[in-house]
């Protein structure tokens, strides 16, 4: 898959700059967590590495190593502060057109809270 460009303009790297604000669940070297604007489940959360990726495919393609080792465990580290191990939770992340993605900014969508049901609706 082609990986355009990455917008320096794009929400989340205003987000990461502090140009808007956003509900802050966490924050390290790696990445920024997030409460979803658009929030779909009880809890729906947004971790973002710092650095600039168009999304998974750019991500998993170029960051190096202790980017992917300290964005991963950045990311369990987020669900089990929310207390989502326990019960549950669901890890998304869209790529791409067919996706849906909004944002040209790798992240990964945590959702949980409820029984979340189906994983794709047709
Ligand atoms: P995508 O469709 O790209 O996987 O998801 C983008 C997500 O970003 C959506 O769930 C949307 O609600 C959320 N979002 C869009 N703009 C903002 C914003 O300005 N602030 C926050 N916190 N979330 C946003």
């Amino acid at each position: 898959m082609a990986v355009s460009a990455y917008d320096p303009e794009n929400i989340f790297a205003k987000i990461l700059r502090g140009e808007i604000p956003c509900k802050k669940v966490f924050e390290n070297e790696w990445a920024l967590a997030f409460h979803d604007i658009g929030s779909k489940a009880p809890v729906h959360v947004l971790v973002i590495p710092k650095k600039p990726y168009v999304s998974f495919v750019d991500f998993s393609a170029r960051a190096s190593e202790d980017e992917i080792t300290g964005f991963t465990r950045t990311v369990g580290h987020v669900a089990t502060a929310l207390g989502l191990d326990e019960p549950g939770y669901r890890l998304i992340s869209n790529v791409g057109p067919d996706s849906g993605q909004e944002v040209p900014h790798f992240h990964v969508h945590l959702l949980g809270g409820r029984r979340l049901g189906a994983l794709v609706s047709p």
